[in-house]
């Protein structure tokens, strides 16, 4: 699952090579639905929370989610891929510039009289947003579950969009809390300190190629048998949650807990 700031950073690379310029070609994989009309311009690129929105000037979307396995690259016209062609799921070429994505399991366009949840509705303020809503997040941590681990609520893009598996374990060392205490046992001032500080940490990495949380790198993620750089326990490293592809990194001794 990508973090919030890789869609960021996509979506601003993307952005000046193609918004306000005429689309040349698109295409986008097992797609049965018209694109935008020839000529129409690209008049955004957003990313909203870990979706990734090329809007055109006729009102249409192009949505793509990354997953695990996806990637946007930005070509200038005639250059040669670095992937191979069968991998293409999008494609949005202008006079000078293509961007092609690779690999995205979500891939699939929305016309503006269609009628129907779109997957980027129901997503909670943006993290990586200048000023992010944390009243809206508080309520809707006020309204989700109380006996869910907070591992999940900031995994869940329903509560704030942008956190995955780094900026969570990250957010929890920072914050000395427990992967695994229910939400209900942390009250409402330490929620919205640990909301802001995922988006600090977010932030912190805008625009850079190589993320950095603590010193040089990160401090638990990836660290597993490892000293935490505070106590210099020993960070140990559990896959757990709803599903067990989410892994969790932590100082057992600096986040006590359940
Ligand atoms: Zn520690």
């Amino acid at each position: 699952m990508p973090e919030g700031d890789t869609l960021w950073n996509h979506a601003a690379h993307l952005r000046p090579a193609l918004v306000g310029h005429a689309v040349t070609d698109l295409r986008v994989h097992r797609n049965r639905k018209r694109g935008p009309r020839p000529g129409v311009k690209v008049e955004g690129v957003e990313a909203a929370g870990k979706h990734l929105l090329i809007t055109f000037d006729d009102g249409v979307i192009l949505h793509t989610h990354l997953q695990m396995t996806g990637e946007w690259h930005l070509y200038r016209a005639g250059q040669r891929w670095r992937n191979e062609r069968g991998a293409m799921r999008a494609l949005v070429a202008t006079k000078d510039h293509v961007a092609v994505c690779f690999a995205a399991p979500t891939v699939a366009l929305y016309h503006p009289a269609e009628a129907g949840p779109r997957p980027w509705d129901r997503i909670g303020p943006d993290l990586c947003h200048a000023e992010p809503d944390f009243d809206s997040i508080a309520a809707n941590l006020a309204a989700t579950g109380q006996a869910r681990q907070i591992a999940d609520v900031l995994l869940d893009q329903t509560m704030a969009a942008g956190i995955g598996n780094v900026y969570k374990s990250e957010t929890l060392w920072f914050c000395r809390q427990s992967p695994f205490a229910e939400l209900g046992a942390i009250e409402n001032q330490k929620r919205r300190t640990l909301y802001q500080r995922a988006s600090g940490l977010l932030h912190q990495n805008l625009g850079r190629s190589r993320r950095q949380t603590f010193r040089n790198g990160l401090a638990v993620y990836g660290r597993g048998r490892r000293d935490c750089p505070r106590c210099h326990s020993i960070i140990r490293r559990i896959e757990h949650g709803d599903d067990l592809v989410r892994v969790s990194y932590w100082c057992p001794r600096c986040q006590p807990g359940p």
